[in-house]
């Protein structure tokens, strides 16, 4: 069978971190999957970011429905939560279980997330989740031992989009 991995991808920058950090040898396909996101706008910038990767890194990409209504009722009890709290705790565990039923559902081996490259994000709760997810629905779930930051010259050389904010509308104040 394939050494296939669904990427969940939250952003570009990230995913860049996640390429630059994996010495395994996989089939990666991509997996924009974030309700988080706000506004639209927003939404669409990053993923236009992560279409000129995967095309300059030849990865396929899948890009599920937009569904920011789950992520709002799922945590608005948390909305004055700060960020790195119960409301983000959430926020992984919505991303993560939509890309691991997704892989399952599709006969991936494996999935991740380049959120664990995310110098801002808790890695370890993400692994902590994730692995459980992956219990869960008896999938693996694959997660990288160093990160390794992708230069900002190389940022720049590739001149895409690199956000000011986390992603949801509780994040933008
Ligand atoms: S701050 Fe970031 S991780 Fe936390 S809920 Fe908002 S978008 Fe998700």
């Amino acid at each position: 069978m394939e050494n296939n991995l669904l990427l969940h991808t939250c952003c570009a920058i990230c995913l860049l971190n996640f390429l630059n950090s994996l010495k395994d040898n996989f089939k990666i396909i991509l997996f924009y999957y974030n309700p988080n996101i706000h506004p639209f706008q927003e939404y669409e910038k990053r993923l236009k970011a992560i279409e000129k990767i995967s095309r300059l890194k030849n990865l396929d990409l899948i890009i599920p429905l937009y569904t920011p209504i789950e992520f709002l009722n799922k945590t608005k009890e948390y909305r004055k939560e700060k960020e790195g709290g119960k409301r983000c705790e959430i926020c992984f565990q919505i991303r993560i279980e939509k890309t691991a039923q997704f892989a399952k559902e599709n006969n991936f081996l494996y999935f991740s997330t380049t959120l664990i490259t995310s110098p801002q994000k808790d890695k370890n709760l993400i692994d902590l989740l994730a692995n459980k997810i992956a219990k869960e629905k008896n999938i693996n779930y694959f997660t990288l031992k160093e990160i390794s930051f992708i230069k900002k010259e190389e940022i720049k050389k590739l001149d895409i989009y690199s956000q000011k904010y986390c992603g949801c509308i509780y994040s933008i104040y």
